[in-house]
């Protein structure tokens, strides 16, 4: 007789895990299926957590490097890839053995295997030694997340025709990386290896980098990156892809029709991810998809098929793993019959690299593109205390409010910590904050966050130190 669950979650990464552990603090009697050896999905495995640490240890085997400018004198610095990414494998390895622990604590039943339909109320469950489980479940939440693209006919060998999972792995530092896309992987990987001695060249289709982000940060993010080494090749399509001996040759051609080719060691592509539901068997069951591919679900979470739910990459949205972990409560909570709700206006994004780039809300063409009027509140890091403190001046905060309303509509900034200062706003628009609530609120001093009041002063035009 097979097991029985009053909730199923298939995948255990960010959305699932969490889903599954709220699921289980809310009475249900659930189980977590995952594919992989180590829970935790492509994030703590081959996502979010590998790639911070290696950006963490890059730039600092790169600061250490001026450390002689600063009045510190460390003698002879010396790379060790090695060791550099064996501290990578253990941050990986801590945090996923933390959700095994997690699941424990909370009784969530842990399942390593494929999982696919039998049929709605029956899942079945392929482990490693091929052998076959099957388990019955009142509901399931598809929480199977997603997997990079390649460009069309080019198959990933992850050594020298790699996708971001072969770029958190390499053994040696390419003397000439390509990456191909401007997006934030693209470009937070292509920072590590610029860092640790590669010479990077980025190939971007469009005309500007980070696609989506508020163009005059984007704008701010490729100058700043240009004078950290990285060459950038906009408005250029990579037309193929072939390996030579002891090299990788990429044709492309630019707006003009002109043809460059690049002869580089490594290639990344970096041109996005699609959903992971063809070993689900979700024809069997008719679960319905859009056109690119990812499971359609109604406003809670819910697919055609009234007892399945989908959460996380694997449906639309940003692909980021905060997202997926705010669906997957409140996906459980729903399901529970209480209120539980995403607040999609404020979901904040961050590019890991120096300095780090965060955002948050309306970019200022999305609130042209509506007819939004607007008032704008700029400052410069160059003139906030702390970052002269620590020669850390690079790049600015922009806020974007309402221009009836004051209300802040939305936050994109540049600079050293931004990705931890972006809570402030984000936090300040989820109670609908206005500008003037930000520029009235005390921000310790020396601070970078002082950068942030001093925006909210200039939606103003009252700021005190520009
Ligand atoms: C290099 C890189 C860096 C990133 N950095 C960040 C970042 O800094 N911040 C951020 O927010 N996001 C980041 N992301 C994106 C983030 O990793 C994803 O948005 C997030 O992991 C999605 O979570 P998920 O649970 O929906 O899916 P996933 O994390 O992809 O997890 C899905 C899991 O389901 C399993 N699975 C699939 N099919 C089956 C099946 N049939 N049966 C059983 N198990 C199955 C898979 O093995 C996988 O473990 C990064 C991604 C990459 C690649």
């Amino acid at each position: 007789m097979s097991e029985k669950f009053q909730a199923t979650v298939i995948g255990g990464g960010p959305s699932g895990y969490v889903c599954a552990i709220r699921l289980s603090q809310l009475g249900f009697k659930t189980a977590c299926i995952e594919s992989r050896e180590t829970l935790g999905g492509t994030c703590l495995n081959i996502g979010c957590i590998p790639s911070k640490s290696l950006l963490n240890l890059s730039g600092k085997f790169q600061k250490v490097k001026n450390y002689s400018n600063l009045g510190i004198e460390v003698g002879e610095i010396k790379l060790n890839l090695e060791k550099m990414m064996k501290n990578k494998e253990k941050a990986v390895s801590t945090l996923t053995k933390g959700i095994e622990f997690l699941f424990k604590k909370n009784k969530v039943t842990h399942f390593k295997g494929l999982a696919s339909f039998i049929s709605a109320n029956k899942i079945s469950i392929i482990d490693s030694k091929k052998a076959t489980h099957t388990i019955d479940t009142e509901k399931t939440i598809i929480c199977t997340g997603s997997e990079p693209v390649s460009l069309p006919k080019i198959k990933f060998d992850e050594k020298k025709i790699i996708s971001s999972t072969g770029a958190l792995s390499l053994k040696e530092v390419p003397k000439k990386m390509l990456v191909i896309g401007g997006g934030y992987i693209g470009l937070e990987m292509g920072s590590v290896w610029s860092r640790l001695g590669s010479n990077i060249e980025v190939i971007e289709f469009l005309d500007h980098i980070t696609p989506g982000m508020d163009s005059e940060i984007s704008k701010e993010f490729l100058k700043i990156l240009q004078k950290q080494g990285i060459k950038f090749h906009l408005e250029t399509k990579v037309e193929n892809i072939t390996k030579k001996t002891d090299s990788i040759l990429v044709k492309t051609s630019n707006k003009e029709g002109k043809k460059i080719d690049f002869e580089c060691d490594v290639v990344l592509i970096a041109v996005g991810r699609k959903p992971n539901t063809k070993k689900l068997n979700l024809e069997k069951i008719g679960v319905n998809l859009n056109e690119k591919m990812k499971i359609k679900v109604n406003t809670k979470y819910q697919t055609n098929i009234k007892n399945i739910f989908a959460i996380g990459d694997v449906i639309e949205g940003p692909m980021l793993a905060h997202k997926g972990e705010e669906e997957g409560i409140a996906v459980a909570e729903l399901i529970a019959g209480q209120a539980g709700h995403v607040n999609y206006e404020t979901i904040p994004g961050v590019v890991y690299t120096n300095p780090e780039v965060a955002t948050v809300g309306k970019t200022e063409e999305q609130l042209k593109k509506n007819k939004i009027s607007y008032k704008i509140g700029k400052f410069p890091f160059m003139a906030n205390s702390r970052a002269k403190t620590i020669n850390e001046v690079e790049g600015f905060v922009k806020i974007l409010a309402d221009a009836k309303t004051d209300k802040i509509l939305g936050v994109h900034m540049i600079g050293q910590n931004a990705g931890e200062l972006i809570a402030e706003m984000t936090l300040a628009m989820e109670f609908g904050a206005s500008a003037e609530d930000i520029a009235r609120t005390c921000h310790a001093h020396p601070t970078f966050s002082e950068a942030i009041k001093e925006s909210a002063l200039a939606v103003d035009k009252r700021t005190i130190h520009s």
